[in-house]
């Protein structure tokens, strides 16, 4: 297996590394607010959310219409349950996420939350309902606190705070030579991979959305600094509709739903131990990676398992 996929991985990277400066959806949005091809129908409603059920419904999708990349996909997230999406690089993971927040229109099939097609409602009510905890974001040149208050308009300080203390950033903050004026991005202070993450895990706590989409980082973070984001993450999905594209074992294991990507198609869906009995792909990687998680000190991802 990690013959044949050796080549998808190094095209894997590239866009991987295109893709950094992107990941950070919201702040792209915000960014380019003047696109061209997404806009609301004259009158579009606002999306009403009420449980927060997500469905792709035989969704056909290519950035380019002449170079399809997802095939017909299909899934239900029911409210509150958590779906793990895995596959190797270049399957078509993080553009179900970009689809999900409109990032893009579909060529074919419907994307809806609560019944409710994605394209026929607003796209502030769309993107107000969906948080998004990436892999790598792009921090603002700004204060951290405006950084975490980014959330949500209006957030008072005490809200702000009160959101980094369970992303578990806010002593850190307090650490710092101006505590939450503190200036970061690339002007001020870097933090590293793990610190913005759990700026994006405490924005995303402030907005406080009935869906959220995390697309896990694959390494780079050390392992007491994983457990601790896994246990934040876990208790921000908790009774919110998640969707995750999944690398941690723990995420994968505990999914209610796993679906298996392989170029643009599902090849495989269940529940961790239905995969596993089933003896697939999916039960080759997590066989692969039995075998190595002795001599491996942090969990490998599931990419990198490929
Ligand atoms: P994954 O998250 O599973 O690694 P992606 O969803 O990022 O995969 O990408 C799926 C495929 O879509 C990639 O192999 C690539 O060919 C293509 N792709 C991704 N992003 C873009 C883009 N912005 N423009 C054109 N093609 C893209
Ligand atoms: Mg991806």
């Amino acid at each position: 297996l990690s013959q044949l996929f050796r080549p998808l991985d190094l095209l894997g990277m590239v866009y991987r590394t295109i893709r950094q400066g992107l990941i950070d959806m919201e702040a792209m949005y915000r960014l380019i607010d003047t696109q061209a091809e997404i806009s609301d129908a004259p009158g579009a409603p606002m999306l009403h959310v009420e449980a927060g059920e997500v469905r792709f419904d035989h969704v056909h999708f290519g950035y380019d219409p002449e170079r399809e990349i997802l095939h017909g996909v299909s899934f239900t997230v029911p409210a509150g349950r958590t779906l793990a999406i895995v596959g190797p690089s270049g399957a078509g993971k993080s553009t179900i996420a970009r689809l999900l927040f409109r990032f893009y229109d579909i060529q074919g099939g419907r994307i809806s939350v609560d019944g409710q097609d994605i394209s026929a409602v607003t796209q502030q009510s769309l993107r107000s309902t969906i948080g998004i905890v990436p892999q790598d974001m792009v921090l603002f040149n700004d204060t951290v606190g405006y950084n975490i208050g980014y959330g949500r308009e209006g957030a008072t300080q005490e809200e702000i705070e009160a959101a980094a203390r369970a992303a578990s950033i806010h002593d850190f903050i307090m650490g710092l030579p101006q505590g939450y004026d503190t200036r970061v991005g690339e002007r001020g202070l870097k933090l590293s991979g793990g610190e913005k993450q759990r700026v994006a895990i405490a924005r995303t706590l402030l907005k406080d959305p009935p869906v959220l989409v995390l697309d896990e980082a694959t390494s780079a973070l050390d392992s007491r600094t994983e457990t601790e984001i896994q246990d934040v993450l876990r208790t921000i999905s908790r009774r919110r509709t998640t969707l995750v594209v999944a690398h941690r074992l723990s995420t994968v294991v505990d999914a209610d739903e796993i679906i298996v990507m392989e170029k643009g198609r599902i090849v495989e869906r269940g529940r961790h131990g239905d995969l596993v009995r089933a003896d697939g792909l999916y039960a080759a990687m997590w066989a692969r990676q039995a075998t190595e998680r002795d001599d491996m000190p942090v969990e490998p991802g599931i990419e990198d398992i490929f």
